[in-house]
């Protein structure tokens, strides 16, 4: 079968594109290393916004925003087509001191977005002492495992061929163009390429990715048990956060760590994100810990991701550096990953994420 666009990555942002794409009548290929929605993506704690959004810079609560719009119908439709509900739910975070409250208040309400100032108690009745806290009702949640399980099956289902166990190993290139990538199980082409490989984007493009600034970074989570309802919304505090699931699990997390490709688990993070969590929430014992795991995040210069046209060759193109909020841009950024391949009007400035050079980025994680 001749492709219209190979998708390189099987995490959340390929998954996506590559159903985007289809769903724009292309026919698609998607090439997985090993199995499809086991890293990063699989890993992350499903936080529909980005944690102190005052911190960064536009261009990330731009694509953010521009994504959040879209993802309540997004998830809606993929679990009434597959049968898979991501459970995609508005339960609200609280934001616990200390947090810069005049740069929050203002960000908030420059941009209409729903925020109060509330005692913690009225949420989180454990806390007492008369602690404040900022309540953001409109703060959503997902849950990756199953999004990734749903997004593949409509993907599927629109007849996108996923391929496992299908590592891109080198590029065959003509004049300014790609015209086949090199895989263990032979040679794939197409008229476009897009790289969707998360944390392995600079490593997958070899020569073609040198100027590239994306590199690992390790993040480490807590799987708690609880029973349903007892923790009723997202919390923050201090870096940490807690998640509530919709059958009672509570995830907490997590750590930023530079450590190369190492997805190990540490004792250090475990002891460190039990003492906190329990703090923030004293039902989460160690008792009641089920797992730990790591994943590595796509990080990238100001957590501002590349959505765009390899400066030399014209049919590559590159969906990644999402660094921590690749799961809320994932929808936003897979269509304008789409309008662009296609030459569609886009609905924000694409230039804050061209592609980037070492030269000219200056690496910084905000926390
Ligand atoms: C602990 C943690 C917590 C997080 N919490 C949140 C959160 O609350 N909210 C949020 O929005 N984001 C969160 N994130 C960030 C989010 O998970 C990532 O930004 C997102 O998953 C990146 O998706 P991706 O598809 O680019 O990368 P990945 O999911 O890592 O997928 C990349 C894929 O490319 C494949 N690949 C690599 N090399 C090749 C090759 N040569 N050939 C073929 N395939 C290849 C890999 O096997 C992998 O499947 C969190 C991340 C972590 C680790």
């Amino acid at each position: 079968m001749r492709n219209d666009s190979i998708i390189i990555g099987g995490g959340i942002i390929g998954l996506a594109t590559a159903l985007e794409l289809a769903r724009c009548g292309l026919r698609v290929t998607l090439l997985e290393r090993d199995q499809v929605g086991r890293e990063s993506s699989w890993a992350g704690g499903g936080i529909l916004f980005p944690l102190l959004p005052w911190d960064y810079r536009e261009p990330v609560t731009v694509l953010a925003a521009f994504s959040e719009s879209l993802f309540q119908d997004w998830a809606e439709s993929l679990a009434a087509e597959t049968g898979i509900d991501p459970e995609f739910k508005r339960c609200g975070m609280a934001l616990l001191p200390p947090f810069d409250e005049s740069a929050a208040l203002a960000w908030c309400r420059a941009r209409d977005y729903p925020a109060e100032r509330i005692a913690a108690a009225s949420r989180l009745p454990w806390i007492s002492g008369g602690l404040p806290a900022l309540w953001l009702p409109q703060v959503s949640q997902v849950r990756n495992p199953r999004l990734l399980k749903a997004l593949r099956a409509k993907a599927e289902a629109m007849g996108v061929r996923v391929e496992e166990r299908a590592e891109v190993t080198g590029w065959e290139s003509s004049g300014q163009r790609i015209r086949a990538v090199a895989t263990p199980r032979g040679e794939y082409a197409a008229d476009s390429y897009v790289v969707c490989a998360g944390a392995w984007s600079r490593p997958v493009l070899g020569k073609h990715g040198a100027d590239l600034a994306i590199e690992p970074v390790r993040g480490q989570m807590l799987l708690f048990k609880g029973e349903p309802g007892a923790l009723p919304c997202i919390v923050l505090q201090n870096g940490t956060y807690l998640i509530p699931r919709r059958d009672g699990h509570v995830l907490a997390g997590s750590t930023l760590e530079r450590v190369g490709y190492d997805s190990g688990v540490t004792t250090e993070a475990l002891g460190r994100l039990l003492a906190r969590s329990r703090a923030m929430f004293p039902q989460l014992t160690s008792d009641r810990l089920v797992r730990q795991w790591a994943g590595l995040r796509p990080g990238s210069p100001d957590n501002i991701p590349t959505l765009a046209r390899h400066p030399l060759l014209e049919n590559l193109y590159l969906n990644g550096g999402h660094f921590r909020y690749g799961v809320t841009m994932a929808p936003g950024s897979a269509r304008l990953l789409a309008n662009l391949l296609l030459g569609r009007e886009q609905p924000l400035d694409m230039t804050p994420y061209g592609w980037p050079s070492r030269a000219s980025a200056t690496p910084r994680v905000v926390v």
